[in-house]
């Protein structure tokens, strides 16, 4: 919708195809933008077009696109539609976890500088919907998926990051994990002389993937093993960026977000920011004020000594790998949900550490207890995130986390993750 309607601003001729069904307040909104539309399957009419802008929830394998590209049709995403529009410098964040926090958190940071910052993509606003207003001067930050690389031709971001790639939406690329990550690397493609790329050096896909681009643009590196030569690093407690000679340092103790993980995200966002030229004081000073991204790893409430903990957005295993890595305490996880092809085997060691109750819920409970309920002290299955909640209440002592992580998509019982989190947050908050 947001691509219609800068389309619709610049006075194209739009038509919209829709092979489900097309919501009340779009179709509205498509008859005040004057844009024809058709829904429930795509027609030859989908074709009669100049450019076919696909939305990252289309399948590149799709009959629409490969029709599309045999005709010579050239299929854009709304990320390449909107970035042609954009006068202002792009930061593009994409990684399998981590992207909306550290987009959010460099958004944060390059916006306390006083320079005008547009935070958008998956999160906020549609880039879209800003691209045609952000000024030379501003700066957008983006966050970005594989599915919007995936069609991109002349998207050059001046500061690209990849945070880490490990499997995920494998559905959407035939099973093909080399396929999914040759997608992330797609975002520093286009990228030449001073454009910076800041990869995870810890991650031995993202680094082999991203090993040669040094000679054509200028690569950053973070990592929490090592110290490198440029980027940014963890030295014992202390995080360092070290960019152009010169050298930031702040004690781990002043970021807010909790676990490794946003210690990741903590160096990929500093070490954006320092490269947009914001300066250190300011970096170390917004930095200790941001208050993290609701449904990750979120603090809920303390009820008797215990903690909850909303990790709705933990729809991966990777992800729930960091969040079990952040407790120390032992931990009820509530986990489950639709299932995407998941690999328990990561996070099974951990689960044997940390996990004194498991509660597995939704589709994917049963794959959940086969997997891991040997590895867990105690494992339950439960019918609802009600009774989950009500369960893990009942049994934790003084001293435990309750942690939903789900490791599984929200759609089986809920609208989306937010919806699940909010659910988590409410039942909590009436406990
Ligand atoms: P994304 O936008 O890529 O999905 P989020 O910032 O929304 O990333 O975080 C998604 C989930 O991944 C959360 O459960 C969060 O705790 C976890 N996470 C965040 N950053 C990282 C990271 N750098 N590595 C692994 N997991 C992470």
């Amino acid at each position: 919708m947001a691509a219609v309607r800068m389309l619709r601003r610049e006075g194209n001729t739009v038509f919209l195809t829709d092979a489900g069904a097309v919501g009340g307040n779009e179709k509205r909104e498509l008859e005040k933008l004057g844009v024809l539309f058709e829904e429930g399957a795509h027609s030859p009419k989908a074709w009669e077009c100049d450019t076919l802008v696909v939305s990252p929830g289309v399948p590149s394998t799709s009959a629409l696109v490969v029709g599309a590209q045999e005709r010579g049709i050239p299929v854009i995403s709304e990320l390449e539609l909107a970035f042609r529009r954009c006068k202002a410098p792009v930061v593009a964040i994409t990684g399998s976890n981590g992207k909306t926090t550290t987009t959010a958190l460099t958004g944060h940071l390059i916006g306390a500088s006083g320079r005008k910052t547009w935070v958008a993509g998956n999160i906020g606003a549609p880039f879209s919907d800003i691209a045609d207003s952000a000024d030379r001067e501003d700066v957008v930050v983006l966050e970005v998926s594989s599915f919007q690389l995936d069609h991109i031709d002349t998207f050059r971001p001046a500061v690209s990051t990849i945070l880490n790639i490990t499997p995920d939406h494998l559905d959407r690329y035939g099973g093909d994990f080399e396929r999914y990550a040759r997608s992330k690397c797609r975002i520093f493609e286009n990228q030449r002389g001073s454009d910076v790329l800041i990869t995870n050096a810890d991650d031995v896909v993202v680094s082999t993937m991203s090993s040669d681009s040094g000679q054509r643009l200028t690569h950053l590196e973070i990592s929490l093993e090592r110290e490198v030569a440029a980027g940014g690093f963890l030295n014992r407690d202390e995080l360092t960026i070290r960019t152009k000679n010169e050298e930031m340092h702040m004690p781990t103790e002043e970021v807010p977000l909790r676990g490794r993980h946003n210690l990741y995200n903590s160096l990929a966002a500093a070490v954006a920011a320092r490269v947009m030229e914001v300066r250190s004081d300011v970096i170390r000073e917004s930095m200790a004020s941001f208050e993290g991204v609701p449904h990750r790893l979120e603090f809920v409430r303390e009820i008797d000594g215990v903690r909850y903990y909303n990790d709705s957005k933990a729809t991966n295993v990777n992800a729930v790998w960091y969040a079990l890595e952040s407790f120390n305490e032992p931990v009820i996880l509530i986990a489950g949900g639709r299932d995407k092809g998941n690999d328990y085997e990561p996070i099974r060691g951990l689960v044997r550490r940390k996990v004194r109750l498991l509660i597995a819920l939704g589709e994917g409970a049963e794959k959940i207890v086969d997997d891991l309920g040997d590895e867990a002290r105690e494992v339950m299955t439960v019918d609802s995130l009600e009774d989950a909640v009500q369960t893990a209440r009942a049994l934790a002592e003084s001293g435990d986390i309750v942690l939903l992580s789900p490791a599984c998509a929200s759609f089986d019982m809920f609208d989306n993750y937010e919806h699940r989190g909010d659910v988590f947050r409410r039942i909590v908050g009436s406990l």
